[in-house]
């Protein structure tokens, strides 16, 4: 388990003291794949860089499996990164370099006999799906295929730990559904625990267990994965679902929106239908309920149905209808 204890980073001194992360305090359990999204500036890779000391906190504790690490420095320091192993949005291989030299390079670090590290290397680019690509230089590799040589290397030495900063970030669609599924394909067959930060919810939706969103260097909201996108709490969480689910009503459909009309968004979960609510609203009372835009989202093999709804009709009778649905929907927000 790794536990961050009140840590905040600071940068700078004087007037131009930069607080990039505020007493953040986190559990992130061994073996789950725990995201921490956010906008871009949030603090998200500094917080990262600390679980494994590429930045001293200003303040606070990191415990790994309740040890104390926050001081560790020489072969302590070493051996705390052998158990954590990294990979970043650019990949950072040696372009000088083989794939089998990238990788084995990482082995050569940490004193694995030199006469092993062939096999070594193929039992890990074979894990990545890229054995054909052992004596290629990362020139020839394309973006998904470096990021997976990347993951080799981070995972030569066997590490408890992989921290992934950004790492789909720089990639198309396929290489970042490639690079997902290796990452879970991973988890599953071990007890690896993988923290990844992303800007990108399209990714944390495939590969998380759990989320903590990140905003002006604070966690605001921690959970799991589908009760993030089904029930965001924080504004930061409710604006960064939106924009996913891109979902946001044009202004000028806004606009025209007339005295007896309102917004809803309704979210639905599981298989429950939202039809059936729809039809029975406009059979009970006296409105009318137009659907303006609507989706299925799955995540982690869950439905989550979202609609935006315009209920038309006197204002007694529209909040009847609404408190009606309201009632039979997983939930429902009004849109100004
Ligand atoms: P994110 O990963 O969420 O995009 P970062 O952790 O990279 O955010 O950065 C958070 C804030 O801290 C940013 O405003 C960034 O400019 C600042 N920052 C990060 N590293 C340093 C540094 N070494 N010196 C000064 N400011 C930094």
């Amino acid at each position: 388990m790794i536990e961050l204890k009140d840590i905040s980073v600071s940068f700078g001194k004087g007037e131009s003291r930069f607080h990039a992360v505020k007493d953040v305090s986190l559990q992130i359990n061994t073996g789950e794949i725990f995201g921490i999204v956010g906008p871009s500036g949030a603090g998200k890779s500094t917080l990262v860089r600390v679980m494994n000391l590429l930045q001293q906190p200003t303040q606070g504790q990191i415990l790994i499996d309740g040890e104390d690490i926050t001081q560790a420095k020489g072969a302590k320091l070493r051996q705390i990164r052998k158990n954590m192993g990294m990979i970043f949005q650019h990949f950072n291989l040696i372009s000088g370099a083989t794939v089998f030299e990238n990788v084995a390079f990482a082995l050569t670090a940490n004193g694995y006999p030199k006469e092993k590290q062939r096999a070594r290397v193929e039992e890990l680019l074979k894990m990545v799906g890229l054995s054909e690509k052992i004596d290629v230089y990362p020139a020839s590799l394309s973006g998904g295929q470096k990021q997976r040589v990347a993951i080799a290397r981070a995972l030569a030495n066997t590490p408890k730990i992989l921290l992934c900063d950004e790492a789909t970030s720089a990639l198309d669609l396929e290489s970042t559904e490639e690079v997902l599924s290796i990452l879970h394909r991973i988890k599953e067959n071990s007890n690896i625990t993988i923290v990844f930060i992303t800007h990108d919810l399209d990714a944390a939706k495939k590969l998380f267990d759990r989320i903590a969103v990140m905003s002006e260097g604070q966690i605001v909201e921690v959970n799991d994965t589908y009760s993030i996108f089904s029930n965001p709490v924080h504004p930061v969480t409710q604006m960064l679902v939106n924009r996913n689910f891109e979902l946001d009503v044009p202004d000028f459909v806004a606009d025209a929106v007339q005295a007896d009309e309102e917004l809803y968004k309704i979210y639905y979960v599981g298989q429950r239908a939202y039809d059936p609510v729809i039809n029975e609203v406009a059979k009970r009372y006296d409105v009318e309920v137009s659907i303006l835009h609507g989706k299925i989202d799955y995540i982690h093999r869950q439905a989550l149905g979202i609609l935006v709804v315009k209920v038309k009709g006197q204002d007694a009778v529209r909040q009847a209808a609404v408190a009606y649905m309201k009632e039979h929907v997983y939930r429902l927000e009004k849109l100004k």
